[in-house]
């Protein structure tokens, strides 16, 4: 059973391919010297793709937006010295232009997944697209969302399940690891998990990173940051670099355990 999956290339990285992708990062980039050590440091440990939001989409309009187009150049310049495609967050159409010199894959992010203007601008470039699921959308809205992508011609898209509001409070999301197999049983695009923000905790993290691995996810979307206490968004739920060391070396062991490898 199950449906052949598309591959989808980043950079030198094929997702979905016998290869289990890691995208690791920050939540947010915050300065050259943070995002540096934790792409040397992620990349070390077998990530193949950075993450960073340079526009944050916050729930509080207060808190920390990101930093947005100024630091666009800076960031160019270190990605091509970590030589590691760059994924991050598109907010809004407008930043399509500008960001795709040095974007690598666009992240659509949960509160956008129902924002068919954008996901319509976003299948007119060819620049792969990672559709987080909506916090309360039905599987079957979340492959709808991307035929938005798909219908207008960039067929470069790869699905992310980060975890749906429910009743439970104990963490910040309910990861939704059932949907992965019911998912790849009807579409052919990749599928990554997000244990991050799907637990919203970081000592929760790698058991989940472990269990979307075995699940049959294509790979995982992992927030990892060298100082957590200090960071300017999700903290509480970044791994540290010891943290992520150790989820690597059993990671390593479940990809295999299930035939695929990390590089
Ligand atoms: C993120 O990846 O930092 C993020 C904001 O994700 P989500 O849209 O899933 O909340
Ligand atoms: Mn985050």
């Amino acid at each position: 059973m199950g449906v052949k999956t598309r591959v989808v290339q980043v950079g030198q990285h094929s997702i979905g391919s016998q290869a289990f992708t890691v995208i690791a990062g920050p939540c947010s980039v915050e300065d050259q010297n943070q995002l540096r050590l934790a792409g040397e440091f992620t990349q070390k440990n077998g990530a193949r793709l950075l993450r960073g939001g340079i526009f944050k989409m916050r729930t509080d309009p207060a808190s920390f937006q990101g930093l947005g187009l100024q630091a666009l150049e800076w960031i160019s310049s270190l990605k091509k010295e970590l030589s590691m495609p760059l994924v991050t967050e598109i907010t809004d159409a407008r930043h399509i232009e500008p960001l795709l010199p040095v974007v690598d894959m666009f992240q659509v992010g949960t509160r956008n997944m129902y924002n068919y203007a954008l996901l319509k601008e976003l299948g007119k470039t060819k620049t792969p697209v990672l559709l987080k699921r909506g916090f309360s959308a039905l599987a079957e809205e979340w492959l709808l969302a991307a035929e938005y992508v798909l219908k207008e011609g960039n067929p470069n898209v790869v699905l992310c399940e980060r975890g749906i509001r429910t009743f439970e409070k104990a963490t910040r999301n309910t990861l939704d690891l059932g949907i992965v197999p019911w998912v790849k049983a009807r579409s052919d695009l990749p599928v990554l998990v997000d244990p991050s923000h799907g637990t919203g905790v970081s000592a929760l993290v790698p058991a989940m990173c472990w269990a979307a691995a075995a699940a049959g996810a294509d790979g995982i979307m992992v927030e990892v940051h060298p100082d957590p206490a200090k960071a300017k968004s999700d903290g509480y739920q970044a791994l540290s670099f010891e943290a992520f060391g150790q989820m690597m070396a059993q990671l390593r062991q479940v990809v295999k355990a299930m035939g695929r490898s990390l590089d």
